[in-house]
């Protein structure tokens, strides 16, 4: 290398040091500009001037040097940009007090869950007047009340002249894309709300189930519920989760991901998703069908079956459906439904969607709901400890608890006695072939195609990127066991 060249790397190493200084000088007088209301009754040391002046001269610099800058070292500014500057520039705080910058006055506290705003305003003995002044704010009140656990509140709260700190500004955030910023001005509460630019991508995320599906997918950036809505939504029909799934099988999930600033702040439900298990494709999507959201497979038909057989979840059956000996009256009789035991205080789940018809007392029934399915179905439920929140005429949705088992009327132990009828006729509910729920038809499924085809179409395109050297992929045939 010339003594030359060296020399120019040298001057442009020692340009780039200048300039990088001037920019931590241009931020410090911008974090200086802020504070001085504050300051500037009768606290500033000669340092302070010192550097105020030194912080001047470098800004006048600045804006000559570098025009991007220009714009913010300019004295006579808007004070609601110098306002966003500031709350943009939170993360920052840290790092300005790592410098030794003098009087930085920000604390982040976090709400934990059942703490109230007046505990953790007695936290930094911040008085109960200022915090009634915040809530006087009009639309304060509705925002803070609504905090949930986990939010970070900012408080500023600078040293005053008589050494005790007071509350100028609290900041929070009061959605995903609202940071809200209250500044006390004397007696007067000032209400700056800044908007927080948000992303929506629809993404696919795609992996193998390793020794866990839940870690593997969490991992991917899946939330805990959109893996519920793969197991017990979409999947659950076709995919035994705990004997059939191994270790290379594959998942793929497309979703919408809400980014702001670099940070993942919300994930929509699962659009769409396929589930290769031993080389056998599985797929579901979701669509919205007379405003309700529902899961399909890929040629329209719902995923949701339209009845469950049992009421209780692996629940033992003690008695079947048809004549036997009834231990309490002493005599033969028919058994028009099934007896399901488990047990006192067991949730009871609807069959499937249905109108509330009956909820209360009926003879040897005891606490007895029953409920209308529509096309002449409706199930019964005897026996109940107590109801669940149900009230006749609602509708429910399937899988919605409807009671607890218990052992009101004529009853020997705590069991659940369920009736399904057609057209008023007593059938066998785990005999019966269960009508078929409705698949898409017309102008919806011309629209669900469309979709779905996009779908599987970003599906296909990730999974050919990263199971390249995998087995050929499963779509084109399956793959003999
Ligand atoms: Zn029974």
């Amino acid at each position: 290398m010339s003594p030359s060249q060296a020399s120019r790397n040298e001057s442009s190493s020692t340009r780039r040091a200048r300039l990088q200084k001037l920019r931590e000088a241009v931020l410090h007088r911008k974090v200086l500009a802020r504070r001085l209301p504050a300051s500037i009754n009768g606290r500033w040391t000669r340092r302070h001037w010192a550097h105020a002046s030194l912080f001047a001269t470098l800004g006048a610099l600045v804006a000559a040097i570098v025009p991007g800058f220009s714009a913010h070292s300019e004295p006579g500014i808007a004070p609601a940009t110098a306002r966003t500057t500031l709350a943009l520039a939170l993360p920052s705080l840290p790092l300005a007090q790592l410098r030794g910058h003098p009087g930085d006055s920000w604390q982040l506290v976090t709400v934990q869950s059942g703490q109230t705003l007046a505990a953790l305003f007695k936290q930094l003995d911040i008085p109960a007047a200022t915090l009634h002044r915040l809530l006087a704010q009009p639309g304060a009140r509705e925002s803070l009340a609504r905090l949930k656990p986990g939010t970070v509140l900012g408080f500023d709260l600078p040293v005053g002249a008589d050494g005790q700190s007071a509350l100028r500004t609290l900041r929070f955030d009061r959605d995903p894309t609202h940071r809200v910023e209250l500044s006390l001005q004397g007696d007067a509460v000032q209400e700056h709300v800044i908007e927080r630019p948000t992303e929506v991508r629809t993404v696919v995320l795609s992996g193998q189930v390793g020794r866990s599906l839940y870690r593997s997918a969490r991992k991917l950036g899946l939330s805990a519920k959109a893996i519920d809505t793969l197991t017990d939504e979409i999947f659950k029909y076709d995919i035994d989760f705990n004997d059939d799934v191994g270790a290379n099988d594959r998942f793929s999930v497309v979703v919408d991901q809400t980014w702001r600033d670099g940070e993942l702040v919300a994930t929509g439900p699962v659009q769409a998703a396929t589930f290769t298990v031993n080389g056998k494709l599985y797929s579901g999507f979701r669509f919205e069908r007379n405003g309700k959201a529902e899961y399909f497979t890929g040629d329209g038909r719902p995923l949701k079956r339209s009845f469950i057989r049992m009421p209780i979840p692996y629940a033992r059956l003690t008695s079947t459906f048809g004549n036997r000996y009834h231990p309490i009256l002493g005599r033969m009789r028919m058994h028009e439904g099934v007896d399901f035991a488990a047990s006192t205080g067991t949730p009871i789940q609807a069959a499937g969607d249905a109108r509330v018809q009956f909820v209360g007392w009926k003879g040897g029934y005891g606490r007895v709901v029953i409920l209308d399915h529509g096309h002449g179905y409706t199930t019964l439920y005897g026996h109940m400890s107590r109801f669940g929140s149900e009230h006749v005429g609602q509708r429910i949705a399937q899988g919605t608890v409807i009671g607890y088992v218990g052992m009101t009327g004529l009853a020997t132990g705590p069991h659940l006695h369920y009736e399904f009828r057609v057209n008023g006729v007593h059938r066998n509910p785990l005999s019966i072939t269960m009508p078929p729920p409705e698949p898409l038809s017309g102008v919806a499924l011309a629209q669900f195609r469309a979709q779905t085809g996009t779908a599987l179409a970003k599906i296909r395109r990730v999974e050919d990127v990263i199971y390249a050297d995998a087995a050929p992929a499963p779509v084109k045939g399956r793959k003999k066991a």
